[in-house]
């Protein structure tokens, strides 16, 4: 019971910090999202935020996210899934993931495009947004702003994918107001390519309402919310 309390709490707190980030910008609150992300927690974390209203949930690796959202199929949550992925796994991502933010190369979507043919005939394609990467180490996942036109072309006419707009994590050595800076001035490219891809996905539990200020639409909040997060296994 106190545990679920101090869920309830932090996530409260996180609420109000999202809309007094939210006045502070002259931005309404309603057109912010929040994923919280679950990762290394287990399923009962997901059902005690279910149950103080969260829809939202994010996983950034496939195989626990593969086996969290089966196993909480009777609840009816959106699956965000913002990791790394690899493109083998493309057709089981399409089977658990309601939005996709970490499409980030031309292999991936050609992967996606694949998977999604397979699949039942007349499905829906899959929201997605497009990851940009703001450090210069390729590892990190997700494309350089230089190569941000031809993947949103590629993107655009995939007909697996729905392109929502652009995902970016801030780097740990940067100022993250800067790096939303850069994500804000790549979106408005992405706009000028897909005029209604305009959601930002930007802003964790340390930088929530820098990337509110520059325009975040989606924001991914593990651990303020979660709390500490299990070692991983
Ligand atoms: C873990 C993770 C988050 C949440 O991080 P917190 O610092 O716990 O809020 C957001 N985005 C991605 C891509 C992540 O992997």
């Amino acid at each position: 019971m106190t545990e679920a309390l101090s869920l309830g709490e932090r996530l409260n707190s996180v609420r109000v910090g999202i809309d007094t980030a939210a006045r502070a910008s002259d931005r309404s609150p309603d057109d912010i999202s929040l994923i919280v992300v679950t990762k290394f927690h287990p399923e009962q974390l997901v059902r005690d935020l279910f149950a103080l209203g969260v829809r939202d949930v994010g996983e950034n690796r496939h195989q626990e996210a593969a086996e969290k959202s089966a196993a909480c199929s009777d609840l009816s949550l959106r699956w965000h899934f913002i990791g790394q992925l690899q493109s083998n796994k493309a057709r089981s991502a399409l089977e658990y993931a309601d939005v996709i933010h970490s499409v980030d190369r031309p292999s991936l979507v050609t992967a996606l495009n694949r998977a999604w043919t397979e699949t039942e005939p007349g499905r829906a394609p899959v929201d997605c947004f497009i990851q940009l990467n703001l450090t210069e180490n390729p590892d990190r996942g997700g494309v350089s702003p230089a190569n941000l036109e031809s993947l949103t072309e590629m993107v655009s006419l995939s007909p697996a994918l729905h392109l929502l707009g652009l995902m970016a994590v801030a780097p740990l050595d940067k100022d993250p107001a800067q790096a939303f800076e850069i994500v804000a001035r790549e979106s408005q490219r992405l706009r000028e390519w897909v005029p209604e891809a305009r959601f930002i996905s930007t802003g964790m539990s340390h930088d929530y309402p820098e990337a509110i200020a520059a325009g975040a639409t989606h924001l991914r909040i593990g651990s303020a919310i979660t709390g500490n997060r299990p070692l991983r296994g």
